[in-house]
């Protein structure tokens, strides 16, 4: 098979999807955003509020189509790669992956962009023959910086349309590929939740504050200003919530399962609505 992206769909307009998508546009991949009714829209005018950067040109923004996904449904058999970048619920994957089953037709290369779900489970609700197209490409948080994509194969995933997948995301898209296995938060997660969850105990062991924790934490140990608490921001404290979850859910280690217990003060937060920088307000308020 020689897989070549004329036209791109992304499902899920939010934080990932709609920067996955701008991030295609630049590579001069014309591309569909859908999401619920209304809420492509939303993502489309999130990215026009986005400053130029070098690898960001806002202009090609007009190459990003928005669409709501049930009624633009019939679009997806046009595309030659479908993103799947919906919330990180399995249920939620489930129905959306459903949707893409019911028009999905060989030769289209279907993708998610889970942080760490298990792409057996996704695809479960899928064909057999859809399942040879199907693989993970997990983009990192901004994708326009961020080099990593993780490409995880299923089990039924067609080796030789694996290898164009990471072909594709190096050559087209600028990206470092690491081809990681079906394990709960693959490689790069399941380090990095780790860190941030064992450093976030040791804020409250230590009592320090957030802004102590950044400041230790990011450019005077040569990391990133964004860190801890900025970078869970830019997450969503949901999404990072549901990663969490999400591990514990799938492990069989006890160790393992109590390392990945978010604090309550996530919980808390998520609960009123604070989610980071998408709704505003976070561990910081959005300026
Ligand atoms: P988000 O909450 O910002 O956006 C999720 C979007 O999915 C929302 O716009 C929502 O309306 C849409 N959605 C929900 N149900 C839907 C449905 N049934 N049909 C269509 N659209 C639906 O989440 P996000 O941070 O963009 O995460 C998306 C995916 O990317 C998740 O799997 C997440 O784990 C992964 N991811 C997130 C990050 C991050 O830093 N936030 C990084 C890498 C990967």
């Amino acid at each position: 098979m020689v897989w070549n992206v004329r036209k791109a769909a992304v499902i899920g307009a939010g934080v990932m999807g709609s920067a996955i998508a701008a991030h295609l546009a630049n590579a001069g991949i014309p591309c569909m955003l859908l999401d619920l009714e209304g809420l492509a829209d939303r993502g489309i005018a999130k990215l026009k509020e986005t400053k130029p950067a070098p690898l960001y040109d806002p202009a090609f923004v007009s190459r990003i189509t928005a669409g709501d996904l049930d009624k633009d449904l019939a679009v997806l058999a046009s595309c030659d790669w479908i993103i799947e970048a919906v919330s990180e619920r399995l249920e939620v994957k489930h129905a959306v992956w459903g949707k893409i089953a019911s028009v999905w037709k060989p030769g289209i290369v279907v993708s998610s962009n889970t942080s760490g779900l298990s792409i057996d489970a996704i695809v479960s609700v899928c064909g057999e023959e859809m399942r040879s197209y199907s693989v993970v490409t997990h983009f990192f948080n901004p994708p326009r910086y961020m080099k990593l994509v993780e490409v995880v194969p299923c089990s039924k995933s067609d080796p030789t349309l694996v290898k164009e997948v990471a072909t594709f995301c190096r050559d087209r898209l600028g990206k470092g590929v690491v081809i990681a296995k079906d394990t709960p938060n693959f490689i790069a997660n399941r380090i990095g939740t780790y860190a941030m969850l064992a450093t976030l105990r040791a804020m409250e062991k230590h009592g320090l504050s957030v802004e102590e924790v950044d400041a230790v934490t990011g450019p005077l140990m040569g990391r990133p200003k964004s860190a801890t608490f900025r970078t869970l921001d830019i997450v969503g404290l949901d999404t990072f919530l549901h990663v969490c979850r999400n591990v514990r859910e799938q492990t069989d280690d006890a160790l393992e399962a109590a390392a990945f217990a978010a604090p309550p003060l996530i919980e808390e937060l998520v609960s009123r609505g604070w989610l980071g920088d998408k709704s505003g307000c976070g561990f910081y308020r959005k300026d």
